[in-house]
């Protein structure tokens, strides 16, 4: 099969999700005193990854940067969970729900003694230690207290779990905040619940911005101004009646953009385990290199499309006001990492980068059942937006009312039921099965600037790929002006990826320009 798709699920998912950050009201800052705003210090949100707040050591180079990055300007600390904690919290979590209670016991045990210990290798003994111990000790019972009627009930629901998986950030915090306190730097950590203000989504919360602004103003610009710097919980917020909820799984990207926007920071740096935004997965493409400087679409599109480096939505609060986001390694401090902006590099046109979801499923919906149905695929988007699946690719073939929708594997199930839910009328008439999944492929996504410039992309792409003996199962180039995509089969996204990786010469193209001439004469 090769079926040419429309991609304009990605172009028009952003549109929708930068709305909600646009200001259609006169901007918050016009309230305050204009002498305020002219002296205030450059603003910098800094936001470290579980592996970058891993173990002590780790937390050790963390509190060094900070304490450079808090000599040139002001700052406001986000910290996701330690590394692997908020998996071992979705277990508990699940285990609970299946009734193994000592089964979680043993993992809240574990993630005691892990915090504890790191604890101890930051801060010596004495008051200050015993109050965070004690801070850990209630936040576990606190968490034994949510399993235990997790268990009782039989039943997660899905606050309980945004409770239970909330707490790695609430613990790191503290955390943090202790560690550098004791090396002089004033600092305080803040739960987010009292900051981003959210929806009632649970597991996927998006901020209430007006009101985040005002909160954030009320709570943090105070510490700032005494000079202390908030060390701020990531990837959690709380409904305007302060109901606990989470942003999504790596949230707190998200996190460290709208605390950006709503204190108009000048800057936000994602402080992660990688040297920033490269070409292609690196462990599935060896030359693959670091993007010096790309756009805030061309980065979204490829966090979008599967680049891990960032959670999809981290650029929708910052598009608006500009705000450069910054993506740096921790454990290579000295390299000057991906810089996101506006237009990112003003020359530059053509592919910049791949990007896989490797994970994928191609859900087919209609055949001979629901022809005549009208609007079918504005009801099938609209049926996969309202379990909020992200719609990688969909085409749709006119005459027998054929709806092909590529999603992420782990969103299949809950998109298939939610599209049977839709068409169960129409099709109550017929035994026959009208949504089927292909759980087996991959989508390869080229993205760039004025794709749509460059002569023959898919063309050549498909080209190479099958020389290579990649059978393309579906392609999807919508515009083109700043994606195309490519749906494989998964034993194949490897083999993919480097051929198209090699094919567009992407390891050359984002060399600075004195080396990219001498690669080419090569
Ligand atoms: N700790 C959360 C997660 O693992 C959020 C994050 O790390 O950004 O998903
Ligand atoms: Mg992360």
């Amino acid at each position: 099969m090769n079926l040419n798709m429309g991609n304009e699920p990605a172009a028009r998912q952003l549109e929708k999700e930068v709305e909600p950050f646009l200001e259609h009201v006169l901007p918050l800052r016009s309230g305050h005193g204009d002498a305020r705003w002219s002296t205030r210090r450059f603003l910098r949100v800094m936001k470290f990854g579980g592996t970058s707040v891993g173990d002590a050591a780790c937390i050790r180079k963390v509190i060094e940067i900070i304490r450079r990055g808090s000599a040139e300007s002001d700052l406001v600390v986000v910290v996701s969970a330690m590394s692997g904690v908020t998996n071992q919290l979705i277990e508990t979590a699940t285990q609970s729900e299946a009734g193994d209670r000592g089964c979680a016991t043993k993992i809240l045990e574990d993630l005691r003694a892990q915090h504890d210990t790191a604890l101890k290798a930051l801060i010596h003994p004495g008051p200050e230690r015993d109050r965070i111990a004690r801070k850990i000790r209630e936040l576990f019972e606190q968490c034994e207290r949510w399993c235990a009627s997790t268990a009782v009930l039989g039943q997660l629901t899905p606050q309980m779990r945004d409770s239970i998986s909330s707490l790695g950030e609430r613990l790191s915090a503290p955390l943090v905040a202790v560690a550098l306190a004791a090396q002089g730097v004033a600092s305080e950590a803040v739960d987010a619940t009292q900051l981003v203000v959210t929806d009632g989504y649970h597991g996927a919360a998006d901020p209430k911005m007006d009101l985040t602004r005002e909160r954030c103003e009320a709570r943090l610009r105070p510490l700032l101004q005494q000079g202390v710097i908030p060390i701020v919980t990531g990837f959690i917020g709380a409904t305007e009646d302060g109901v606990l909820t989470t942003l999504g799984r790596g949230g707190s990207d998200y996190s460290a953009t709208i605390l950006g926007a709503a204190l108009e920071a000048d800057e936000v740096t994602i402080w992660t385990d990688v040297d920033g935004m490269l070409t292609a997965d690196p462990h599935l493409v060896p030359s693959a290199s670091t993007i010096p400087e790309i756009s805030y679409r061309e980065a979204a599109e490829l966090a979008y499309f599967g680049a891990k480096v960032l959670h999809p939505k981290t650029l929708y609060p910052v598009m608006q006001k500009r705000i450069p986001v910054w993506i740096r390694n921790t454990f290579a401090s000295e390299k000057a990492g991906t810089k996101i902006t506006p237009g990112g590099h003003a020359a530059s046109v053509g592919a910049k980068a791949l990007t896989a979801v490797s994970e994928a499923a191609l859900i087919t919906l209609g055949g001979p059942v629901l022809s005549g149905v009208p609007d079918v695929v504005g009801r099938a988007l609209a049926a996969a937006a309202s379990v909020r699946t992200d719609v990688l690719m969909s085409c749709h073939s006119p005459s027998c009312n054929h709806v092909c929708l590529a999603v992420a594997a782990a969103s299949a199930q809950k998109t298939v039921e939610a599209l049977r839910r839709e068409f169960a009328r129409d099709a109550k008439h017929d035994g026959a099965e009208h949504v089927t999944v292909d759980s087996t492929v991959a989508i390869l996504t080229v993205v760039g600037h004025n794709l749509h410039l460059v002569r023959g992309i898919v063309g050549r792409a498909v080209d190479e790929l099958s020389r290579e003996n990649v059978n393309v199962i579906a392609t999807a180039h919508g515009s083109m002006e700043r994606n195309a995509s490519f749906v494989v089969a998964r034993k194949d996204i490897q083999t993919a990826l480097v051929t198209t990786h090699r094919e567009f010469q992407l390891c050359v193209l984002n060399l600075p320009q004195e080396s990219r001439s001498e690669a080419q004469a090569l």
